[in-house]
């Protein structure tokens, strides 16, 4: 699994703002889906339904954006009801690379139309090679170097993405407004 460390450094590369409280509520929202521990670890709710469910699907990432919409302060402006979805989706997707077992944790990105539930292991050799498990003091402080060493790459590829993203968009843009312009 992927810890605060990897989706900080990738909601911080989807972002262009330069504001250290728009930094740290991007870090916090990064990690908001695994909040969903709180009724596991907290409440003793079985993992298999709470866990990876409907905090990491695609119902809950356009929900918190639609909820940014009507609560957004002006403080924060600079973050988008988009920035708000594509950070809780880059958790999501993020987990889905750190699977070992897609049966077994895997993210039910659909939840609640479908159970199905997906990842792929892409990233678990590398975090395999660090430790077992996250869930003691040397095995957390393990990943969490682990994930010092991959903020970098991560943060780059999501700012690639950003860009690419917004490329994408202007040109698209500009596509629109040439035939417009083609007719006059
Ligand atoms: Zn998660």
């Amino acid at each position: 699994m992927a810890l605060p460390v990897a989706h900080t450094a990738v909601a911080l590369g989807l972002t262009r703002s330069r504001d250290p409280l728009a930094w740290v509520f991007l870090g916090f929202l990064s990690i908001l889906p695994d909040f969903d521990f709180i009724l596991v670890w907290g409440l003793g709710l079985p993992i298999d339904i709470y866990h990876r469910t409907f905090s990491h699907s695609l119902f809950f990432c356009v929900a918190m954006a639609l909820l940014w919409m009507v609560i957004r302060p002006a403080r924060l402006k600079a973050i988008s009801p988009l920035l708000v979805a594509m950070v809780l989706l880059s958790h999501s997707f993020l987990d889905m690379l750190c699977t070992a077992d897609v049966l077994d944790h895997g993210v039910v990105f659909f939840w609640p139309l479908s159970d199905y539930t997906m990842g792929w292991p892409t990233l678990v050799p590398l975090y395999l090679f660090f430790g077992s498990s996250p869930f003691s003091f040397s095995g957390a402080i393990r990943f969490t170097f682990l994930e010092m060493l991959l903020a970098g790459p991560l943060w780059l590829s999501a700012r690639s993405l950003r860009i690419g993203l917004l490329w994408c968009a202007r040109l698209f843009r500009s596509a629109e407004i040439a035939p417009a312009s083609q007719q006059e």
